[in-house]
């Protein structure tokens, strides 16, 4: 089976003990059936020390968290005791993992380098070329290719080779917020009647920036309250930076409209392969346009509004809420509700 990837993914490296942002520190990281199997039938002092770090309470097992929040395999040089020991073989499928995140089609499997990460994070917003390629490299234990699919394969495809073209073409921002307002209502067309005749590319209204960007201002603050976040303080934060663009838009519409134009659309490619593949399960192509979109421009609020380096702020806003699943099922509830 085909794995296909960004074309940034081949450079990612873990720094491991030179990481200023370690994901073994602030997470609650747990261990699937298999790999505590291993550790329960595993003999010798290092099997022990390990099984007395787990815990397992009624949603499985986990490494009980020391002080700093520390996984407590993670030694004072910022390297995994567990991998020094036994191997990488011996982690645990999210340590094994991290940051990757895996998207099945039916033919083949997306794969990608998750923002949470700060290598990952410079990487994705370096990014230049907007493409995937096929990358090679197994493919994990519980990733299957989707049986069949209720939805054809093809319409992601095109889909996602007409807006990774059009990130490439540099075209304006209003163009690309307007375009997936058109390629989401042509992918439910394309669905329900098996619409390949007509292309996505076919004209649609290109609408002023400032319309689109009051609109996104009113989506992210009607949806973000209801979001939890891992740091208390980022949606305050991110609703008062929301608030100052919405008093004053002039100084955003300039950057978007000139150097921040590229990293928007940075970041709109990630979330875009991150999260547009699993309509292949639920057919909410519509819906999740509409998220990259808003997720894309409530972090480039942020940064812009605080004036942040934009891979600081990215690590943190993706730690903080786009990790977490019930959000992104949230924002895609409220966006179903919202406009359909
Ligand atoms: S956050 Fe990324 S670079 Fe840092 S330790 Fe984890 S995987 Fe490695």
């Amino acid at each position: 089976m085909k794995l296909y990837a960004p074309s940034y993914y081949k450079s990612f490296k873990c720094v491991g003990g030179d990481c200023e942002r370690s994901c073994c520190i602030g997470w609650e990281i747990d261990i699937d059936k298999k790999t505590l199997e291993g550790y329960r039938a595993g003999k010798g002092e290092v099997y022990d020390r390990i099984r007395a770090t787990v815990a397992t309470d009624a949603s499985g097992a986990h490494f009980r968290l020391v002080d700093g929040d520390r996984c407590p395999h993670l030694n004072p040089d910022g390297l995994c005791d567990i991998i020094i020991a036994l191997g990488e073989g011996a982690l645990c499928h999210i340590c094994r993992e991290h940051p990757r995140y895996y998207n099945p089609l039916s033919g083949s499997v997306e794969v990608g380098v998750g923002l949470a990460c700060p290598e990952a994070a410079r990487l994705i917003l370096s990014n230049c070329d907007f493409s995937v390629c096929e990358v090679g490299g197994a493919i994990p234990e519980g990733i299957y290719p989707i049986e069949d699919a209720e939805v054809p394969e093809w319409i992601y495809r095109e889909l996602f080779a007409y807006i990774s073209g059009m990130l490439r073409g540099g075209e304006s921002v209003e163009k690309n917020l307007s375009a997936l307002i058109h390629l989401g209502l042509w992918s439910d067309d394309a669905q329900c009647y098996s619409y390949r005749s007509v292309s996505p590319a076919d004209s649609f209204t290109i609408l002023p920036l400032d319309t689109l960007i009051g609109d996104y201002i009113s989506i992210i603050e009607e949806s973000f309250p209801s979001l939890e976040a891992l740091d208390g303080r980022l949606i305050p934060r991110i609703l008062a930076a929301t608030e100052n663009i919405a008093n004053s838009p002039d100084a955003l519409f300039r950057s978007l409209s000139g150097d921040g134009r590229l990293d928007f659309f940075r970041l709109l490619f990630y979330f875009t392969h991150r999260y547009l593949a699993p309509s292949m399960y639920d057919a909410r192509w519509a819906e999740r346009l509409l998220l990259s979109a808003t997720l894309s421009l409530s972090l480039y609020f942020l940064s812009f509004s605080e004036g942040a380096p934009l891979v600081d702020t990215a690590v943190d806003f993706s730690a903080s809420i786009e990790y977490s699943s019930e959000n992104i099922e949230r924002l895609l509830d409220y966006l179903s509700e919202r406009f359909f």
